[in-house]
């Protein structure tokens, strides 16, 4: 399900991130990090930059310090594990309508990458994962997620998508016993997104 909001946090300094990351690790040790949430607001001037108003920006920052604290708690179990999984978002194709010549198999269910566009986050996020050993999955939506894990039985999943999907999602490995990583978007809409792509080579 997405956000009630849009939210493109795209050109915001890398140091942001950064700043996430250093306020997870503070959540994982069971700081309160409230105000430090207030101040990255202002100090980055989301708002202003994002055009959303206080409480959804909140909201906005609170999910992603909360993905990567999980990302923290499971990482050393994720890198244990052997048969994984990458689930892409639709979402973040380069292109939305026909000039994406992925095709789409209702039985997995998956787009499956043609590879069209040099400059496609998705098509270069496809290689590198199968590069990588993963089975790459391009998913039209979070609810395919149950299906592909009952057959497939994987052990690990690193997930691309928005904050309200990785929740549900994270919801599902969690009573699978399955571990998982995330690389949020940082940019939604449904349409024309954007992740990291170096966050996710990391993560992979
Ligand atoms: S590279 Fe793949 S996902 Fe991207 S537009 Fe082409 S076929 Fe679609
Ligand atoms: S932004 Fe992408 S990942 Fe999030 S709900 Fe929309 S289509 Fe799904």
């Amino acid at each position: 399900m997405p956000y009630r909001f849009t939210f493109d946090l795209s050109r915001i300094p890398r140091f942001f991130f950064t700043e996430i990351a250093k306020v997870s690790y503070q959540r994982e040790m069971h700081k309160k990090v409230g105000k430090t949430v207030q101040r990255m607001i202002e100090k980055f001037r989301i708002q202003e930059a994002t055009g959303l108003d206080l409480s959804d920006s909140v909201t906005l920052l609170e999910d992603l310090i909360e993905v990567q604290v999980r990302n923290i708690v499971e990482r050393e179990r994720f890198v244990q594990t052997k048969k994984r999984a990458l689930f892409l978002p639709h979402c973040s194709r380069k292109f939305m309508d026909n000039r994406c010549k992925a095709s789409f198999d209702p039985n997995i269910p998956s787009y499956i990458c043609a590879h069209c566009s040099p400059d496609c986050a998705i098509g270069n996020a496809v290689s590198f994962g199968e590069n990588k050993g993963y089975d790459v999955y391009v998913l039209p939506g979070g609810s395919c997620i149950p299906k592909i894990l009952n057959s497939k039985h994987y052990e690990g999943v690193v997930g691309v998508a928005c904050g309200e999907e990785v929740k549900a999602g994270g919801e599902v490995l969690k009573a699978m016993h399955i571990c998982g990583q995330t690389v949020p978007l940082i940019k939604n809409g449904c349409a024309n997104t954007a992740f990291n792509i170096e966050s996710l080579y990391k993560t992979l």
